[in-house]
């Protein structure tokens, strides 16, 4: 499980955490977590020799880079879509202009929209992400909406110059990133995937939780990536210790998870 740490300023603090102790900590210097993902991925990889079968992250993780590449590697993703909490949100629901909201029929590789035309693919699109990734976009149109009484709740954007009657609803679609999220989101919603995603948060939460609340540590005391990277791995340490304290006194040192029901 992964989590950034917002011990600003300037860098981007990531911990991994399994079974409540932290296994790795990578420091990276004013960027995303979405970017952070691979690097660290790999880091520890090269020197621990191995992969974790499964990767629970929060939604700032979700990229279909990353979801490319956990699958190449063999590691299940968990982990949050971007537009998973505002699309439990009524109005999000409602949003009949939203692609989410359209019925896809995948063997004529059509949307339906609420008022039951055909958006059709007529064309692809190349973009490009920060990190350099190009990702296919598929173009759909709607050949149908002149004269559309929904329009205005269909078509977005209020800044184009093209009057709303000459508009037709357009979409962009990476079918890729689709197929990942939504492989991705059964595996969150499987028994696996509630109790992996409630001990991601009850144990990533709590490493945090202790540095920031326990110790009281709020801001890297050095400069620099590397000494920053050290006083990480200091506390990681040091949370670790307490953790397996903790364990022993409790006697559950051979536990890895803890059950749903327990978390009430
Ligand atoms: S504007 Fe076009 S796509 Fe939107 S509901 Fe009307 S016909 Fe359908």
């Amino acid at each position: 499980a992964m989590k950034n740490g917002q011990l600003k300023p300037a860098y981007n603090l990531q911990y991994g955490v399994e079974v409540s102790f932290i296994v790795w900590a990578g420091v990276y210097q004013n960027t995303t977590d979405t970017r952070t993902l691979i690097p660290f991925l790999e880091d520890f990889q090269e020197y621990i020799g191995t992969r974790s079968r499964n990767i629970i992250a929060d939604a700032g993780y979700e990229s279909e880079e990353n979801y490319l590449y956990l699958r190449d590697k063999g590691q299940a993703s968990y982990i949050k879509p971007n537009n998973y909490e505002i699309s439990k949100k009524r109005k999000w629901k409602n949003d009949i202009g939203r692609r989410e909201n359209m019925v896809y029929l995948a063997g004529e590789d059509v949307y339906l929209c609420a008022e039951g035309k055909c958006l059709s693919a007529v064309g692809t699109r190349r973009t490009k992400s920060a990190g350099g990734y190009i990702s296919e976009k598929t173009l759909y149109a709607c050949a149908a909406c002149r004269g559309c009484e929904r329009k205005g709740q269909c078509i977005h954007g209020n800044h184009s110059k093209i009057q709303l009657e000459e508009r037709v609803k357009r979409l962009e679609v990476s079918k890729v990133f689709q197929r990942e999220r939504e492989e991705n989101l059964a595996r969150i919603r499987s028994t696996e995937g509630i109790l992996l995603r409630m001990n991601r948060s009850i144990q990533v939460e709590g490493a945090f939780a202790q540095i920031k609340e326990n110790f009281g540590f709020r801001r890297f005391l050095t400069r620099g990536q590397e000494s920053v990277l050290g006083e990480a791995i200091l506390l990681a340490l040091a949370h670790n210790v307490l953790r397996l304290y903790e364990k022993i006194q409790r006697d559950t040192v051979g536990r890895h998870l803890i059950a749903l029901k327990e978390a009430g």
